[in-house]
């Protein structure tokens, strides 16, 4: 790693225009990496502009709002003469190309310098410069701890303080998750020193819930919410699964269900849990587990995904009603 921060803080030194980049479907340790490391190279005189395959939440778009973004879903031509033009990009928050869904073409083609900087386990190597470090509760924590290495924390102004503050606020389920740790808290606590209000950042992304989103997830758990941990072969483990027809009913929007399978591990007993969305763009799943049952590898072997130990996602190309089927039948297996 120091040999790779070395190489960081020279590719930093040595050029003054950076591309920022980050997932599609950005959460807000992505809005949060982007923003923060674009409020750094400001406020230490650099150019910077963010491109992200697709907008986030209207929740954390108040994050972007000093920040120049290029989303390639709405101005993909734009972007192209951005990335075809550029000579340093900085991928923030992923850990493989494929992670940036239609993107992917002119990522994997970018002729200039690039930086990774992610803390996502199994990372392919697709930029000169890797920075990873699978451990850490955020890309927002590992910028903090990278930046401080290079003796760089007096460019962290106060919006990029709120930036970074935001992602590890929200990856670590606002401090409780076991990524966090002394380090953590000791960061958040400069963070703090920077000058930000954190109670407004935990109310513009917790308290601004639209009534439909409420009602969608009140039905959800109502009605849809199935648990599997009673009977003969019962297991700790329980869905929701939602078609088109019923996202459309409650009017979503990008978003809306963040923080719903959350609710399903919330219950007693309960120690893993997806939830399965049926998209405009195909079959989304979102999972989640604790205490050492592993799902990952899970969602990576049975469904086109990964993530962390803890918290992973998937796709799927069969219909919702058969997706349900398969993840019934072979969940048994992360408690055996
Ligand atoms: P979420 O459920 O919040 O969408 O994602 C949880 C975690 O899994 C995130 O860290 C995210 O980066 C990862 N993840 C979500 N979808 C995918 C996917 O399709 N492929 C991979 N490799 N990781 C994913
Ligand atoms: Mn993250």
């Amino acid at each position: 790693m120091q040999d790779e921060l070395i190489r960081l803080q020279q590719f930093l030194e040595n050029n003054h225009s950076f591309l920022l980049m980050s997932h599609r479907a950005p959460d807000g340790d992505a809005v949060g990496s982007v923003a923060g490391f674009y409020h750094y190279l400001s406020a230490s005189g650099k150019d910077a502009i963010v491109i992200l395959p697709d907008p986030p939440s209207d929740v954390l778009l108040p994050f972007l709002k000093d920040v120049p973004v290029k989303y390639f879903n709405e101005e993909s031509d734009q972007v192209d003469a951005l990335m075809s033009n550029a000579n340093a990009l900085i991928c923030l928050d992923f850990n493989a190309s494929n992670r940036v869904g239609d993107l992917q073409g002119l990522l994997d083609s970018f002729k200039g310098q690039s930086v990774m900087i992610d803390h996502h386990p199994d990372p392919v190597k697709f930029t000169e410069i890797v920075i990873t470090d699978p451990e850490n509760s955020s890309t927002c924590q590992l910028i903090f701890e990278c930046l401080e290495k290079i003796n760089q924390v007096e460019h962290i102004d106060l919006k990029a303080a709120e930036s970074l503050y935001l992602g590890i606020m929200t990856d670590t389920g606002s401090f409780r998750f076991p990524s966090v740790n002394a380090n953590t808290h000791r960061i958040l606590g400069s963070l703090m020193q920077k000058g930000i209000k954190h109670w407004m950042i935990h109310q513009q992304v917790f308290d601004n819930n639209r009534v439909e989103q409420l009602q969608l997830r009140g039905y959800a758990i109502s009605e849809k919410l199935f648990l599997l941990n009673s009977g003969p072969n019962a297991i700790p483990f329980g869905y929701i699964a939602l078609s088109q027809e019923e996202l459309l009913r409650f009017n979503y929007k990008a978003g809306d269900t963040e923080g719903l399978v959350n609710v399903i591990l919330s219950i007693e007993g309960i120690k893993a849990a997806v939830i399965v969305q049926e998209k405009r763009d195909g079959i989304k799943l979102s999972f989640r587990s604790k205490d050492n049952v592993y799902i990952n590898e899970f969602a990576k072997k049975y469904f086109n995904g990964g993530g962390h130990k803890y918290a992973a996602g998937g796709s799927s190309s069969d219909s919702l009603s058969v997706t349900i089927e398969r993840i019934v039948r072979l969940i048994p297996e992360i408690f055996s």
